[in-house]
């Protein structure tokens, strides 16, 4: 753990009944003739954040995802909860300051979650411990009081020491710095279950087919439920399209309702990783690059049990749903690694294989004709307010969900004239499953298992099948819980994304596919997709 860490208070009630997720349900609720305060569209770490904080504020909300909470770039990220190191460069200093702060409060609302990581930037040439360091150090400075612990100046033994791994050829030395790691898709469930607890109607696998309008002003939205093909209308006196690296079609066909040119606001780009098996990283400490061949920065990062190596920058335009990585991409960084890695990896050693797209947003579209424009902040998010009133929310990072919720919500209040309630509830405060006292010592650069449940392990424990490990720390009872309480509905729901074994080790997680599927059926009865998720899985381990 990282030095000096406290969960703030608020500790949430660890025996709380897991609110139950029958779809029939969320249905009936969401279908009744109502006016929400505030629909949410996309189901991904910005538009989660944005109804959990609507939902403190006392709104009425309901957010509406396509396919999967966390489906899109939400559970394909680095699994970084961090500053960005790389920004500071760019003198970017408010903004890293404002991430260190999240950074901070994130690891104490779900330190089940996400943890403080020691990072290691090994250095080989004269000049880089002193250059690096120097930018390490101010790292540690803007984070202050919110820092996780000193970045330090290793001799050469002592960076060897630090990183069993490191290739010690030439190695001249080295910098010790902290972040954070987190479980991307299990913190977006935690951030549905936290919402839909404190009020808010939250759904999977219902697409928002177009907008609404009364007078010219976005008034709702129709919706599809893709398992009916139910389709029904949803009237709000708000709408947020938080749909990632896709915001653009619901922009563009409300520009085309207003009869004005919109222009695109977001360029997508690719990251690939790589996950490979510990012994290619041994130790807890993950390895930073601070520059590749192509001017990125390359993380090794030990994560349940295993070792990501990533990430790749490739432009994505096609903005596919299931993007793959392109040879050239792998290519890259296992060429990377080897420069910096003992035991080489190579196609063969790769377990899984996986992409996910971020919405970067064009720097030209300050001159687009839409209104109410936000660039307070418009490297790391940016906010869109149109002439109809659809708010539009993109760019960004995982870290900083919380505090791009705030913005939304200050956008959408004034907007659409929502009031928050007399007694608002602090967004601060715990998400599920947080343990209630910081004794936690489970760290996420271990093996999955019951503990990434936190509190909520009480619950695993009383269902059938607790004992039952089907592999990599997932029980038949984490499937049983994944179906009744955490809103899953097929098998890669559950291997991709309750348990992360899809990412982790994709021809394992095809061989525990049937039972899953067989303990799903019992469940829920239904067709849980067991083909198209063994042709995934297959896409997963195979290494272009
Ligand atoms: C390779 C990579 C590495 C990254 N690493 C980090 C990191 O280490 N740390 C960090 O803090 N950040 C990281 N990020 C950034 C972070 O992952 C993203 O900023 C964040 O996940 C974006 O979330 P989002 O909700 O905006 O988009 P998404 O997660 O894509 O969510 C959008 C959702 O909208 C849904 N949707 C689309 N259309 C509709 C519709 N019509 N109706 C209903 N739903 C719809 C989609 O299905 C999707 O689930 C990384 C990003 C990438 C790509």
């Amino acid at each position: 753990m990282g030095e000096g860490l406290k969960v703030s208070g608020h500790p949430l009630e660890a025996s709380a009944l897991p609110l139950p997720t029958r779809r029939e349900d969320l249905l009936a609720r969401l279908t009744e003739p109502q006016v929400w305060d505030l629909v949410v569209v996309g189901g991904g770490a910005t538009g989660l954040g944005v109804a959990l904080q609507a939902a403190r504020e006392g709104l009425k909300v309901a957010l509406l995802e396509a396919r999967d909470f966390a489906q899109g770039t939400s559970s394909r990220s680095t699994k970084l909860v961090h500053g960005g190191v790389r920004y500071l460069a760019q003198g970017h200093w408010p903004l890293v300051r404002e991430a260190l702060h999240e950074r901070r409060g994130l690891l104490e609302r779900a330190p089940h979650l996400a943890q403080p990581l020691a990072f290691v930037m090994p250095t080989y040439r004269w000049g880089e411990q002193a250059f690096y360091g120097a930018g390490l150090k101010l790292y540690e400075c803007l984070a202050a009081s919110a820092s996780l612990g000193p970045t330090r100046f290793l001799s050469a033994q002592t960076t060897q020491a630090s990183l069993p791994g490191v290739r010690w050829e030439g190695l001249r030395g080295g910098v010790q710095y902290w972040d954070g790691q987190f479980d991307d898709a299990r913190l977006a469930l935690a951030l549905a279950r936290t919402a839909a607890r404190e009020g808010a109607c939250v759904i999977n696998r219902v697409s928002v087919q177009h907008l609404l309008y009364e007078n010219g002003r976005v008034a709702g939205v129709c919706a599809q439920d893709a398992e009916q093909s139910l389709t029904f209308e949803l009237k709000a006196a708000c709408v947020i399209n938080a749909t990632g690296v896709w915001v653009d079609g619901l922009r563009l066909t409300d520009g085309c309702q207003q009869e004005q040119g919109v222009d695109r606001l977001v360029t997508p780009s690719q990251g690939v990783h790589l996950v490979v098996d510990a012994s290619f990283w041994p130790g807890d400490k993950a390895l930073l690059v601070p520059k590749t061949a192509d001017g990125r920065v390359l993380f090794v990062v030990p994560w349940l049990g295993k070792v990501l190596l990533g990430t790749t920058d490739t432009a994505r335009p096609d903005a596919p749903i299931e993007p793959r990585p392109a040879s050239e991409e792998v290519d890259l960084i296992l060429k990377e690694a080897a420069g910096y890695l003992k035991k080489v990896p190579s196609r063969r050693d790769v377990l899984s294989a996986w992409a996910g797209l971020r919405p970067l947003v064009r720097t030209d579209a300050s001159s687009s004709a839409s209104a109410g424009l936000t660039r307070k902040i418009s490297r790391e998010h940016h906010i869109e307010v149109s002439s109809s009133g659809l708010v539009t929310v993109t760019g960004g990072k995982w870290t900083t969900y919380r505090f791009m919720a705030q913005d939304v919500m200050k956008q959408a209040r004034r907007k659409a004239g929502l009031k928050p309630a007399l007694r608002v509830l602090a967004n601060d405060a715990p998400l599920i499953g947080a343990p209630a006292a910081h004794e936690w010592r489970h760290q996420l650069t271990g093996p999955a298992g019951v503990h990434l449940y936190g509190a909520e392990q009480e619950w695993l424990g009383g269902l059938p099948g607790a004992q039952v490990e089907l592999a990599l720390g997932l029980t038949e009872a984490m499937v049983r819980f994944a179906a009744r309480y955490e809103y899953a509905r097929s098998v890669e729901d559950v291997l991709a994304r309750r348990s992360r074994c899809l990412f982790l080790d994709a021809t394992l997680a095809k061989s525990l596919a049937p039972k899953v599927a067989q303990i799903l059926r019992e469940e829920l009865g239904l067709d849980p997709q067991l083909s198209a998720f063994e042709a995934l899985a297959d896409q997963y381990a195979q290494c272009p």
